[in-house]
């Protein structure tokens, strides 16, 4: 891996040790291919008190609207360990080899293209902290526009229902900036139906010749009564009819990380469910504002709207931890 890491000693013993590791698209490739061998891709920390820290990712790629999968390697067993990724605190999970842990960062479908700091504090048993800057260069990426004939109802709404429409609205962002302390997620994640993936994440909608906000889910072909299954463990939070979204199924897979399918034909959960991974959760339909039945899959990660398919490619069926 050529990520370019500037290393500035510690002024003092045990003060904190403070690193720089620039990512660059141009060495994602290296880096999965090096974790795909089972290889360490991190180029070694040096000098400096306290912990070793070695930082790498993993990501399809670094645009707009994709999970990103962070890796530590650390020189002993740290005390603590935590990281801050646009705004939001990222929690770590033991990546499987002793002392390397993993943590999921999500990159908004609207975050400007331009470098970004990961800041990753590593606490060794001796109290020391070790911060690490790791930068990731978010690359721009054009997304394709969609144009859509649906009702009329859902593109100028009836007075009626604007203040229903306000409400659901104000639910829906009170939900996903949430990150519950409990990670229910545990392995690869199982895609919802059989079908493909139809209508590309991100794509600017327009509804009627009106422009609306980007699309941010993945659309999977499947026939109306087709069962969704839960892609991961979780807790069902909202299981309810909404305006837009038809009938909608929103699960919490724990630590920042949401399941949200819609326009479902009928819902088999409640709210408050504990559902496991594969349990049916509802039934593929076509209400809400929609030009025919499919599942709608959007996935909230720290709030951040990423791409379903990045979350299954980067963690697919049948993977373990
Ligand atoms: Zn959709």
């Amino acid at each position: 891996m050529k990520a370019r890491a500037a290393t500035r000693p510690a002024r003092r013993p045990n003060r904190a040790v403070r690193r720089r590791v620039r990512a660059t698209a141009e060495c994602v490739c290296a880096v999965v291919a090096a974790l795909l061998l089972g290889v360490s891709a991190a180029p070694a920390g040096q000098g400096g008190s306290g912990l070793i820290v070695n930082v790498t990712h993993r990501a399809r790629a670094l645009h707009p609207g994709e999970i990103v999968v962070l890796n530590v390697r650390t020189s002993e067993a740290p005390a603590a360990l935590g990281a801050t990724a646009f705004g939001a605190e990222i929690r770590f999970f033991p990546a499987g080899p002793a002392n390397v842990w993993s943590a999921l960062i999500g990159i908004d479908l609207e975050v400007e293209p331009g470098e970004h700091a990961v800041a990753v504090r590593a606490t060794g048993v001796d109290g020391s902290l070790s911060e690490t800057d790791y930068t990731l260069a978010v690359e721009p990426k054009q997304f394709a526009t969609r144009r859509l004939r649906v009702e009329p109802r859902y593109v100028d709404p009836p007075p009626e229902v604007v203040e229903r429409i306000l409400r659901e609205r104000d639910q829906q962002a009170a939900l996903f900036p949430v990150s519950t302390a409990v990670r229910y997620w545990r392995g690869g994640f199982l895609r919802p139906v059989p079908g493909r993936a139809n209508s590309a994440f991100g794509r600017r909608s327009v509804f009627n010749g009106q422009p609306r906000s980007p699309h941010s889910g993945a659309d999977f072909r499947a026939g109306t009564g087709t069962p969704i299954k839960a892609p991961n463990d979780g807790v069902v939070v909202l299981a309810t009819d909404l305006y837009f979204s038809g009938n909608v199924v929103i699960i919490d897979h724990g630590w920042g990380l949401y399941s949200y399918f819609a326009h479902l034909s009928a819902i088999d959960v409640a709210e408050g469910d504990r559902v496991r991974k594969g349990m049916v959760v509802g039934k593929v339909g076509a209400t809400g504002r929609v030009t025919g039945a499919h599942l709608h899959w959007t996935v909230r990660l720290n709030d951040a709207r990423v791409d379903p398919l990045s979350l299954l490619e980067l963690f697919p069926a049948g993977g373990g931890r």
